[in-house]
């Protein structure tokens, strides 16, 4: 059995040392934070997960909120300007449901499980010494560090990162007093074109279920209104002014006033969506390996991270399991990093394609989908797995072909 050590107690850090612990290996886990800090800190993320990433955490028995969480079993996308003139919708359901369970809820008992299956958690702002120290060691150190800087060590890919900016700006709010939409719990997407979107489903917080959104703005649009933004008073105003303003049949949920599920429930921010190489050299020669948001970082907008951390945790579980006794070298970091990116490169292709000017066979098939359900079926399901709808989703002259076959179904 393999000594395998972890930087970064977050989606991807603790799937993977979990799943290390209950197959035997002997994890430690560096994390920046405690379990209690983390409940007592701000939102972390929306986390909307789908069905084969909820899938793998039930394989570890860590779905621990199954009978808690608010299920949602559809997705609707809505195309409409500030004076609520629709351009396109459709809705559809999900094979499997969604569940979004707040980060502050989920990490620290996640921790706790940790603890329990014998693993050695240990406090520490992990830097390069700190990597030093483990990668001497233990047989493997991953950094799943998220969006900390020692991620930084990675170095990026040019040709899997098509932007070098962010593309949104990022407003997150958990929130009581907005209605569920009628029908059944879905993921709502609302595109405001050329000004940003709007994004909601239900949640477990702290305080029990809730509204989670995510109000994406274009960078200097009319949306872009968060600079002297500063409290959580401020900010969840602003959202409902925004959301008044830009999405006004989303607004028509809101019951009197928003309000926040407690006052950590808000974060902004930016990312600008990066793959990088997943192989990091230490000073000392040293290498150590990425996963997760470090090494695959995408826009929150079509709610893939927590998903992709999920799966390529998985991949790298079932890598290290199949290695044996054999060396955790470059070359084999290199190949499972691979097999992560056979797949990864559907949910980047389906964020990047969706936050950049929509090519204009992504807007046919969406406009199609509106009147055709099996269509909109298959997109909804497309949340849960990008790469089901390739190569058509993603290339146009695929689109045509695929389209042309719908048409004569429908005929
Ligand atoms: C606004 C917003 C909304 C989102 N919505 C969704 C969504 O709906 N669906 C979805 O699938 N994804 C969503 N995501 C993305 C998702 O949250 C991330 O992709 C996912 O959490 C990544 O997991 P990770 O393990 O790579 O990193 P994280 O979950 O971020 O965990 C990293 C951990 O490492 C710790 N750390 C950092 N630096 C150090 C250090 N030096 N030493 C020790 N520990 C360290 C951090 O404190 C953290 O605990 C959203 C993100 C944002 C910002």
């Amino acid at each position: 059995m393999a000594s395998i050590a972890i930087v970064g107690a977050g989606q991807s850090g603790l799937h993977l040392g979990i799943g290390l612990l209950m197959a035997g290996h002997q994890v430690t886990l560096v994390s920046n934070r405690t379990g209690a800090q983390i409940a007592a800190g701000t939102v972390l993320s929306s986390q909307s997960m789908y069905g084969m990433a909820l899938g793998l955490e039930r394989e570890l028995g860590i779905d621990f909120w199954q009978d808690e969480a608010p299920p949602y079993a559809g997705a609707q996308m809505r195309v409409a300007d500030s004076d609520g003139n629709v351009m396109l919708f459709w809705q559809g359901a999900m094979d499997e449901p969604g569940q979004s369970i707040d980060q502050r809820v989920k990490m620290p008992r996640w921790i706790d499980r940790f603890v329990e299956l014998g693993g050695d958690f240990v406090i520490e702002d992990a830097g390069i010494a700190t990597l030093e120290r483990l990668a001497a060691a233990h047989d493997l150190t991953v950094v799943a560090a998220g969006k900390g800087e020692v991620g930084a060590l990675f170095e990026r890919d040019p040709a899997r990162s098509p932007y070098t900016a962010p593309q949104r700006v990022l407003a997150l709010t958990y929130v009581n007093r907005f209605r569920p939409r009628p029908g059944v719990p879905a993921i709502c997407i609302n595109i405001n074109p050329g000004i940003g979107e709007f994004v909601s489903f239900p949640g477990l917080t702290l305080s029990g279920p809730c509204e989670i959104f995510t109000i994406e703005c274009i960078p200097g649009g009319p949306m872009d209104q968060w600079a002297d933004v500063k409290t959580p008073e401020d900010h969840l105003a602003m959202s409902e002014h925004l959301l008044r303003t830009f999405f006004p049949i989303e607004a028509e949920r809101i019951d009197g006033h928003l309000e926040l599920t407690d006052p950590g429930a808000v974060l902004r921010g930016r990312v600008t969506p990066t793959t990088k190489h997943p192989v990091a050299t230490l000073p000392s020669g040293a290498i150590v390996m990425g996963l997760g948001d470090v090494v695959c970082l995408n826009d929150p907008l079509t709610g893939q991270g927590s998903n992709n951390a999920a799966k390529a945790a998985k991949i790298y579980l079932d890598a290290i399991a199949a290695r044996g006794d054999e060396p955790f070298d470059r070359a084999w970091m290199e190949a499972v990093f691979e097999t992560y990116w056979d797949y990864a490169r559907y949910p980047v292709a389906y964020t990047n394609q969706t936050l950049g000017v929509p090519p204009e066979h992504m807007m046919r098939i969406l406009k199609t989908a509106e009147s055709d359900a099996g269509l909109a079926h298959i997109m909804a399901n497309s949340f849960n797995d990008p790469k089901s709808i390739a190569p058509w989703y993603y290339d146009p002259a695929e689109a045509e072909t695929f389209l042309a076959g719908r048409a004569a179904l429908a005929a």
